[in-house]
């Protein structure tokens, strides 16, 4: 196991097991009668500090939905959801949003920049959000924008950068700060390869040094830097690979999609 779980800092005396974020039975359904759509099915999970979990499924397996309710951004129908050993379900929603800010850095799969705000000032929000004085908030915009390779970018708008250039604005907001947790949707979708393992890099990174993540990808290559994959159908765990099984367990661990068929490249 990686030197990052011994020197991930526990948080307090609960003690360096506690996983920073727990699902148990977790579920979300929408609607009702006919158009009841079961998102997410009990579903349990459980990521430590130093640990990448990668989530892969097919397209409306439930995999946004599970980052939604880890990010506190979705609250589940049954079920519990941690972070940090605090329950998200029935906490309010201003506590949520708060606890949001502070521990969890989310990228989203269409990166919901703030189009009137600069990179600069995209990544600084959520640290000035939550009351983190104007300059020390620039500086860590501008660091965390230097580690993904967009820090001459900074005074940009999101409407001035290329596809790349934005996701690795928004990947820079959600490292910014001392987040706990980090929950990316594809956070490669828009990057070429040598940009998307670069990518990759930096989230191992801050992961190794203490943080835990749940990565949502596609693709093997990427999923393959995560200690462990979990596979999600209709909403249910299928399986898992075990940790660092490497990518081959990707297709011939239990409850693995079947390998994909050679398709042209979209
Ligand atoms: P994925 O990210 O794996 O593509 P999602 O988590 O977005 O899947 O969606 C899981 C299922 O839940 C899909 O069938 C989707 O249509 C449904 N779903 C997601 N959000 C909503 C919503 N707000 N209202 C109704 N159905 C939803
Ligand atoms: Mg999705």
């Amino acid at each position: 196991m990686s030197a990052a779980a011994d020197g991930g800092c526990p948080a307090d005396g609960t003690g360096a097991e506690e996983p920073v974020l727990e699902l148990a039975g977790a579920t979300r359904i929408h609607g009702d009668g006919p158009t009841r759509v079961i998102a997410l099915d009990t579903v349990d999970l459980q990521v430590r500090a130093g640990e990448l979990v990668a989530v892969m499924g097919p397209s409306g397996s439930g995999k946004s939905t599970l980052l939604n309710l880890a990010g506190g951004l979705d609250t589940p129908t049954a079920g519990s959801v941690r972070v940090m050993g605090r329950e998200l379900t029935g906490m309010d929603a201003t506590s949520r949003a708060r606890l949001r800010r502070r521990l969890v850095g989310y990228v989203f799969q269409d990166f919901n920049l703030v189009p009137s705000l600069t990179a600069a000032e995209n990544t600084a929000l959520p640290l000035e959000l939550d009351g983190v004085p104007a300059r020390r908030a620039a500086e860590q915009s501008r660091a965390a924008l230097d580690s993904v390779g967009v820090g001459d970018l900074a005074d940009r708008f999101p409407e001035e950068m290329s596809g790349g250039q934005r996701q690795r604005t928004a990947i820079a907001r959600a490292l910014v700060g001392p987040r706990r947790l980090l929950l990316a949707d594809e956070p490669t979708g828009a990057l070429d390869t040598a940009a998307g393992e670069e990518m990759m890099q930096v989230l191992r990174g801050r992961i190794d040094a203490g943080s835990a993540g749940v990565l949502v990808t596609h693709d093997a290559r990427y999923a393959a830097w995560a200690d462990r994959t979990v596979f999600l159908r209709d909403g249910r765990l299928t399986g898992s690979t075990g940790p660092r099984m490497g990518v081959e367990a990707l297709f011939t661990a239990p409850g693995a999609p079947p390998p994909p068929r050679s398709e042209p490249e979209p």
